[in-house]
């Protein structure tokens, strides 16, 4: 047995198989054959399996992102069907290995793609044709999907994870997260919060434990490989009683969020995407306070489409079915870079282009999203979140742009709804000016993650500067206590959405602050509604 030890992320016990997240990187080599009929039979046999793996992601796409992200998969079905002519003649002229025919057909048509100047739709599946010749490469070497397709529960390690990355997860086969850097402010230990799963950063774990069994500690931040029989025992034990906490704290479920003398708190969930929504319904989230809508543009290649926007939001709205969903515009820049919006690089990234700067200064692509996401308000009840504002002549502009928006949509006879439209507050300038603010919006939501880091002046990224970050300073709990009363002088409700809104020893002092509203991951929404049923 080997115990490595790191940080924790979030608390819980994972028990299960290791699996070193596998970055896709196929090396393929020319091979002479002199049998070209068992190579041709090789090529088709991990076709036939490459296909059938294409179709069952193109029905997890549409399960979990919809119509319009599932496509993708068909068409990387027709590219595979293409392949055959090429590859045959490839393996027969040259008595070549089928890995390399393959290879170069996938190249080939890469490069005839990549010359067609006038479909810019067909340039861009560049990408697409190599993934499909990768894919069928590793399933002929006995390798299945890109690799990080697991057919059993998981402990997922890796060197780290970016936003993009866990999105093409199958999230329903991973236990737990271990990364060997990251922070406990990372959208990877965020993501494990939703999703209710222990995790572990800046853990040594060493690549050989792949494939071993493992068990996760996610409250004294170890991870033990190979346990020996007694540690496994005891590790069980402790997942039961666990699981037995769990079931007490579903007991709680439909009831209200009220203290004993009557006060109610709006408890509402964070999400990332559609995927998020099972969680936010299984955790009896009584709304959606934070829907972090740059994940659509995450996981796309391209900018999102007004109508696949329109789908997400619509799809959110209703499966809501009718309670508040808070959807904040996009938040690009800083930790979560998309190659197709080409920002320049930039030396402090965090306090450089990014959420509502972009959105003022590429009016076209915010005004896309308002677009969809006012068509969206009329199958449910959607209110529009801005963040990173500093000023008030931003929230006046982003409302200028809204109402144009609407004005288009009137004109063409298409229906929406006055949706609420509040600020997030996490900036220092934006708490010192939060009586003009509070003038402007119906809400506010506090994102104290960023605003410790702006008021710290700490990078929430650094995992070196982890033992300075403390959301729990008090510079930072008389900013939330100075905006919940500057909110209240206007008659505008207030609420946290960061991290720290889910932190229990807090809870009652929000409470007692005045908070109106904690929006926090699908996993604590219980465990803090116990809390605010216990208070006096
Ligand atoms: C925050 O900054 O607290 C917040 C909720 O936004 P994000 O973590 O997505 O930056
Ligand atoms: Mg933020």
């Amino acid at each position: 047995m080997e115990v490595y030890e790191g940080k924790a992320s979030f608390k819980g016990i994972a028990i299960g198989k290791i699996a070193e997240m596998k970055k896709t990187e196929t090396v393929v080599r020319r091979v002479h054959v002199d049998n070209t009929e068992h190579e041709i039979a090789r090529y088709h046999a991990a076709k036939e399996q490459a296909q059938a793996e294409i179709m069952e992601l193109h029905d997890k796409a549409l399960k979990e992102v919809g119509e319009a992200q599932a496509e993708i998969f068909e068409v990387h079905s027709m590219f595979l069907d293409d392949f055959d002519d090429s590859v045959e003649n490839i393996i027969n002229e040259q008595s070549v290995n089928a890995e390399y025919a393959v290879a170069t057909t996938g190249d080939n048509t890469a490069a005839m793609l990549a010359a067609m100047d006038d479909n810019p739709y067909m340039q861009a599946r560049q990408t697409d044709v190599k993934d499909v010749a990768d894919r069928v490469i590793r399933d002929m070497n006995g390798g299945s999907g890109h690799g990080n397709e697991f057919t059993e529960e998981v402990l997922l390690v890796a060197d780290d994870l970016a936003p993009s990355e866990t999105v093409s997860l199958d999230k329903s086969k991973v236990l737990a997260f271990v990364t060997r850097e990251g922070s406990t402010n990372s959208h990877t230990a965020i993501l494990a919060r939703t999703m209710n799963i222990p995790a572990l950063c800046q853990t040594p774990v060493p690549k050989e434990a792949d494939g071993k069994l493992g068990i996760v500690d996610g409250f004294t931040g170890k991870i033990f490989v190979d346990p020996d029989e007694d540690t496994l025992k005891k590790y069980q034990n402790l997942a039961d009683a666990e699981a037995e906490k769990k079931r007490l704290l579903k007991e709680l479920k439909g009831k209200d969020t009220v203290t004993r003398s009557g006060r109610k708190i709006k408890l509402y969930a964070n999400i990332g995407g559609i995927g998020d929504l099972n969680f936010v319904l299984e955790n009896d989230a009584a709304g959606i306070g934070l829907f972090r809508s740059e994940f659509l543009y995450l996981q796309s290649n391209d900018y999102p489409s007004e109508d696949e926007q329109f789908k997400a939001y619509r799809t959110v709205a209703e499966m809501m079915a009718g309670k508040e969903v808070v959807v904040r515009t996009l938040d690009i820049g800083a930790d979560k870079q998309v190659d197709y919006f080409k920002l320049d690089k930039e030396d402090n990234p965090a306090l450089g282009f990014r959420a509502i700067r972009i959105c003022l200064t590429r009016e076209e692509v915010f005004k896309t999203q308002l677009r969809a996401l006012y068509r969206a308000s009329a199958y449910g009840k959607i209110d529009i979140m801005f963040p990173m504002i500093t000023s008030v002549w931003e929230v006046e502009r982003a409302k200028q742009l809204c109402r144009e928006v609407q004005a288009e949509l009137t004109a063409q006879n298409i229906p929406f709804k006055q949706v609420p439209i509040g600020i997030m507050i996490e900036t220092p300038a934006a708490v010192m000016v939060a009586d003009d603010l509070a003038e402007q919006v119906d809400f506010f939501s506090i994102g104290t993650n960023d605003l410790t880091q702006y008021t710290l002046a700490i990078d929430r990224q650094n995992q070196h500067l982890e033992r300075f970050f403390n959301p729990h300073h008090p510079a930072v709990l008389k900013e939330i206590q100075m905006t919940i009363e500057a909110g209240h002088r206007h008659n505008t409700w207030v609420g946290i959405c960061g991290e720290l809104g889910a932190d229990p020893e807090l809870t009652e002092t929000f409470v007692r602050m005045g908070i109106d509203e904690l929006s926090m991951s699908p996993s604590s929404i219980l465990p803090v509604r116990k809390i605010i049923r216990d208070m006096e």
